[in-house]
């Protein structure tokens, strides 16, 4: 659980407003193992702001992720989803298709930094960041028999 002290901090780091609504849905979002809808994070929301509307909640997402507090979660849904992870080091997410969970990769270092070289090389052009995203079922759905 991201408590409010830790939520201010992070915003804090980041040189933004330290506001209830910012820090409501970041702790909210840390409460997950999975990702939320703006939806959904507007249904959670209304019990603490009950006057709080869609919109607002949209640029608060919107807010959150360009500061790279809040990761997108792509889907073939096409819908947008946030999912918030505190590990602040550059790395990549499983998403199971099935119960929806994320889970970080671990790795040594990023695969990719051999592709980034490659680009260089191969056309001369810099990289300057990727964004990856792996789809599949994770081990606890598939022995649950889980198909997708
Ligand atoms: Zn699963
Ligand atoms: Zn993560
Ligand atoms: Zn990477």
């Amino acid at each position: 659980m991201m408590d409010r002290h830790r939520a201010g901090a992070i915003l804090k780091e980041l040189q933004l407003k330290t506001t209830p609504k910012r820090v409501e849905v970041m702790r909210l979002l840390a409460a997950e193992p999975s990702f939320l809808s703006a939806d959904d994070v507007w249904q959670r929301l209304k019990s603490s702001f009950t006057h709080i509307g869609l919109p607002t909640v949209y640029r608060i997402l919107d807010e959150l992720t360009g500061a790279g507090v809040i990761t997108r979660i792509f889907l073939p849904d096409r819908k947008q989803y946030y999912f918030l992870c505190t590990n602040q080091e550059h790395h990549h997410h499983f998403v199971c298709e099935s119960c929806r969970r994320v889970e970080d990769v671990e790795q040594e270092q990023c695969g990719l930094d051999g592709l980034a070289r490659e680009i260089s090389r191969r056309s001369g052009a810099r990289v300057t960041s990727h964004i990856l995203q792996i789809n599949g079922v994770c081990g606890t759905c598939l022995k649950e028999g889980a198909a997708v």
